[in-house]
């Protein structure tokens, strides 16, 4: 059951991030990073767990709200992050011409594409990069009002199942979008945002621990999305 774990950083604060990655190291399930700016609890995170990759954030660009061009956004990150291998865009933002500036920049895979709850397989575009889909995402969940108790997938089938959870909704244990709307005014106001964690009805860290616990009792060896890469470029 190949079972992968991502997390979108989405400018979350550096008290949020370490809660989410101590969670992590606990079980020691690998997970792959998708950052959105300079975060030293980013920057030092155990390699051994962790692959950074990039989400860069086209909506300013989108909402005529930037003078930046795409290939700055994408070389702002990288400076930050120069081992990057994969990208996720902020908002899902796909284009062919943002996939040709990804190829120039060496990065090997993207996952842009999102397919609730479906099957998935990776296939390799026209210029060689791997699009590697996924297909949960905690934020659509509820969104979807679905109950955090049951994922909508099953962890036992052979299916490829790649989850994307974001560490502020890790951190709050969100249930519902009413639980984040309130949180969300202390996004970067860690001693206010503690008040609205959660504690009542299953939420995302619940979610996340079932898969934990589940990857720990059957002792799955885990693997970051570059290593899947790799694994799939060797197949091909
Ligand atoms: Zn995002």
């Amino acid at each position: 059951m190949p079972i992968f774990i991502t997390c979108d950083i989405d400018w979350a604060s550096e008290e949020v991030l370490a809660d989410t990655f101590a969670i992590f190291e606990q079980y020691n399930v690998k997970c792959t990073l998708f950052a959105t700016h300079d975060s030293e609890v980013v920057k030092n995170c155990n390699k051994n767990i962790f692959e950074v990759a990039i989400h860069p954030n086209f909506n300013p660009l989108l909402e005529g709200k930037s003078t930046v061009s795409a290939n700055e956004v994408i070389d702002k990150l990288l400076e930050i992050y120069p081992t990057a291998k994969g990208v996720r865009s902020h908002g899902l933002v796909q284009s062919s011409r943002l996939l040709s500036l990804y190829k120039q920049k060496s990065i090997l895979y993207e996952c842009d594409h999102f397919c609730p709850y479906q099957k998935i397989e990776p296939y390799a575009l026209w210029n060689g990069l791997l699009r590697i889909p996924y297909n949960w995402e905690d934020d659509i969940h509820y969104l979807h009002e679905k109950d955090f108790g049951a994922l909508g997938v099953n962890l036992l089938s052979d299916d490829l199942l790649i989850f994307d959870f974001h560490p502020i909704h890790i951190f709050l244990n969100t249930d519902c979008e009413a639980t984040y709307l309130q949180a969300k005014p202390y996004y970067h106001d860690y001693k206010h945002l503690k008040e609205y964690r959660n504690t009542q009805k299953k939420g995302v860290r619940d979610a996340l621990i079932t898969i934990l616990e589940y990857l720990k009792e059957n002792q799955t060896r885990t693997t970051t999305l570059s290593e899947f890469y790799y694994q799939f470029s060797t197949k091909a």
